[in-house]
């Protein structure tokens, strides 16, 4: 720690800082989660910020899907724009007065200086940098020295200047981090920390609020590395304590290749939403990107343990584990954990979480029965074993809340259906039809009721014991004849879901129709 940082609250205060620029990238999530779990261990502050001073860029529906998707992920903040919080405002854009102070003092200590360069200008003078190969590149300081008037001689003038740094030949490039040690970046140019449309850039905007908002460790992307000397510059001219530096590694594709939201889908936050993703499994993704699994001693030594939830990885977080080499974004290895953590949730939560998707699929309606609700819990812990992604669910839920008469039966499982299809549905109806209907909820007992284990076991009594087929053969058709299609969840518990009517009137039309 350096003397200066001590001044610092001695409880962290951690944030994230996204721009709205378009819907969330990934990495605002795998920030957030790192620095919240820093956060939660260490029992300090998580601030959200929302960075909108580049106004090309803004997009105005972006902050509320930030807000909705880091919700979603159970990543929530202490203070943030919609939260408030002791240093409000946490929008840049409502901050403009608060950044102004700072640019005289730079001006008037010599620090920085105004810039009327045109854009033209500034493209000419790197395209000759360029032609020319030379080793100089950066903006070349024209206006460095002069005076409005002095300047509005030369060529390129415009009448609106920028402010930029000024870099000393001593700037600090040195830095220590909290996950990589002593770090080195490049020298900087002399950035433009304050714009003509009248907002400062991120450069000022960052170190300005991060210093206002009483920000203790600044964890952020490691593409953010080579602009840390131009923060510390300014720590240093301001006279503003330092915080603590974490970069975290850049998610990378299997190619190596940044992630990017152009070339891929989950770049977005929201595209894990619409896959049927389990925020919980997309939370346990995200910090084994760049974590090791948790280690626990037991009673045979210690154990690893890759499935963990947000509540452990904060309990065990330390900086010095973090991995500081680019994570391979593996979609496969979230998928295997979406289906963990699925088949760990209760059926009840299950089916809640599956609803939302059932109804945008149009199997279940906005504002579904008690009866309907009921059923799709029993259909839930059918399908429950086997399911991927909450998105899967729609095609094998739908058979049930059906009409019997509208049940559509696939052209592929119709094809499959062998020549005895026919003999296999008669038997097995006739069988069916003497097997009474289930009293209620109540279970006779006897064996002859309709429940699963019975009508398994008069099934297998006529198709399998009596007709001497295989049961792979034998309960094909009727397969098909439940759910309408050659794959379906398990076939006597469907149709005792369904129950005698539905099943008995499925079979038969199955049979009319061959
Ligand atoms: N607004 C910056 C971004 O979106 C934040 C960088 C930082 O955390 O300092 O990447």
């Amino acid at each position: 720690m350096t003397a200066s940082s001590s001044n610092l609250a001695s409880t962290p205060r951690l944030r994230v800082a996204p721009s709205p620029t378009g819907d969330p990238h990934v990495g605002t999530a795998y920030m957030s989660l790192f620095n919240l779990a820093f956060a939660r261990h260490e029992g300090g502050s998580f601030v959200l910020r929302i960075e909108d001073t580049d106004r090309a860029r803004f997009r105005a529906d972006s902050e509320e899907q930030i807000f909705a998707t880091l919700r979603w992920l159970g990543l929530a903040w202490d203070e943030g724009p919609d939260v408030g919080g002791p240093y409000a405002p946490y929008r840049q854009s409502e901050r403009l007065d608060t950044y102004r102070p700072y640019v005289e003092k730079l001006l008037a200590d010599g620090h920085a200086y105004y810039c009327w360069c045109s854009a033209e200008r500034l493209a000419q003078m790197r395209a000759e940098q360029q032609a020319s190969k030379s080793s100089v590149t950066g903006y070349d300081r024209l206006c460095l020295g002069k005076t409005r008037e002095e300047r509005a001689e030369l060529p390129g003038f415009t009448p609106t200047p920028v402010v930029r740094m000024r870099i000393p030949d001593d700037a600090p490039l040195v830095f220590d981090d909290l996950i990589r040690g002593e770090t080195k970046a490049p020298p900087p140019d002399d950035q433009v920390i304050f714009k003509a449309d009248g907002f400062p850039t991120y450069h000022l905007a960052v170190v300005v609020d991060d210093h206002e908002m009483g920000i203790t460790h600044v964890v952020r992307g490691e593409e953010w590395i080579s602009s840390t000397p131009k923060h510390l510059l300014l720590y240093r001219w301001l006279g503003l304590p330092e915080p603590r530096f974490a970069h975290m590694p850049l998610l990378r594709n299997t190619d190596k290749s940044k992630i990017s939201k152009r070339k891929n889908p989950a770049a977005r936050l929201t595209w894990f939403q619409q896959e049927g993703y389990l925020p919980e499994a997309l939370v346990n993704f995200l910090a084994l990107l760049a974590y090791p699994p948790i280690t626990e001693e037991g009673p045979e030594g210690s154990v690893e343990r890759e499935v963990f939830s947000f509540e452990e990885f904060a309990q065990h977080f330390d900086w010095s584990k973090v991995n500081p080499v680019g994570p391979i974004f593996d979609l496969g290895k979230l998928d295997w954990l979406n289906g963990l953590y699925i088949r760990e949730l209760e059926v009840k939560e299950l089916a809640a979480r599956l609803l939302p998707f059932l109804v945008e699929a149009g199997v279940l309606p906005p504002r579904p029965s008690l009866g309907e609700l009921g059923r799709l819990e029993e259909v839930t812990a059918l399908i429950q074993p086997r399911l991927t992604h909450l998105t899967k669910a729609a095609d094998q839920v739908r058979p049930y809340f059906v009409a019997d008469d509208e049940l559509v039966i696939d052209p592929d499982a119709r094809a499959q259906l062998k020549e005895n299809a026919a003999q296999v549905l008669d038997a097995a109806i006739q069988r069916l039809e003497a097997l009474p209907d289930r009293q209620g909820d109540l279970v006779t007992g006897d064996g002859r009721g309709w429940e699963h284990e019975n009508i398994q076991a008069q099934l297998r009594a006529a198709l399998v014991d009596e007709l001497g087929l295989k049961p792979k053969f034998a309960f094909a058709p009727l397969r098909t004849a439940i759910s309408g299609a050659r794959v379906s969840p398990p076939l006597f518990e469907s149709m005792e879901i369904l129950g005698r009517h539905s099943s008995l009137a499925r079979l038969r039309a199955l049979r009319a129709s061959l």
